[in-house]
């Protein structure tokens, strides 16, 4: 596989990353499109499939393992599976586009470690952990146990930010979001 650049956000859930991606997608001048995940989970709220994930039941996301379908795939939560499909990519690339994900860290990781020159990782810092429990529980689109699973991980996950290439702290919006879009132009302009 080779093609375009590919730009990761990475962070604890409620950390504002998918904001700032989104932010991100609607900036023409950087030519992004989202890599849509594949995921066993549930869906929540008024996600829809093949555009916020491509949901699919656990035993099929465990074929697609098998078939060796996945760039990175990871147990994110206890059965609930969510992973890059290979087949996404390279849809993208072929329309001439620089891939935007939002995946947790370990998988933004194994991306750059495969591609090392092609990709930026960022990893969005959130002010607390007492502020992302805040944010999650403002979010309420799950059970107080979910949550406290996400927050649990949280703290493991925040010990990966030196990992990756950059660190935005969202403490401010308006400033991170500034922050991200020239990290990104930066990053597009250099060669791959
Ligand atoms: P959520 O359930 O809130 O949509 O996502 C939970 C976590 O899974 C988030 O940290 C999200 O970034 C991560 N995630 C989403 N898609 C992928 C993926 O394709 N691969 C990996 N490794 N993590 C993902």
């Amino acid at each position: 596989m080779k093609g375009g650049k590919l730009i990761i956000f990475s962070a604890p859930s409620g950390s504002g990353k998918t904001t700032i991606v989104r932010h991100l997608l609607e900036q023409s001048d950087l030519n992004l499109a989202f890599s849509i995940s594949a995921t066993s989970r549930p869906r929540r709220g008024k996600e829809k499939h093949g555009e916020h994930y491509y949901f699919m039941s656990l035993s099929e996301f465990k074929k697609h393992i098998k078939n060796d379908d996945f760039l990175e795939w990871e147990e994110v939560y206890r059965d609930n599976f969510y992973g890059t499909l290979k087949s996404e990519v390279e849809r993208l690339w072929a329309e001439g586009k620089n891939v935007i994900f939002d995946i947790d860290v370990v998988g933004g990781l194994r991306i750059k470690k495969k591609f090392p020159d092609q990709t930026l990782a960022v990893f969005v810092k959130p002010p607390s952990v007492d502020e992302l429990k805040i944010r999650l529980k403002k979010r309420s689109t799950e059970s107080d146990d979910k949550i406290n699973m996400r927050i649990a991980k949280a703290s493991v996950e925040l010990a990966t930010a030196p990992q990756f290439d950059r660190i935005i702290k969202n403490y401010d919006l308006d400033t991170a979001l500034k922050e991200a879009h020239d990290l990104v132009a930066d990053f597009l302009k250099t060669k791959a």
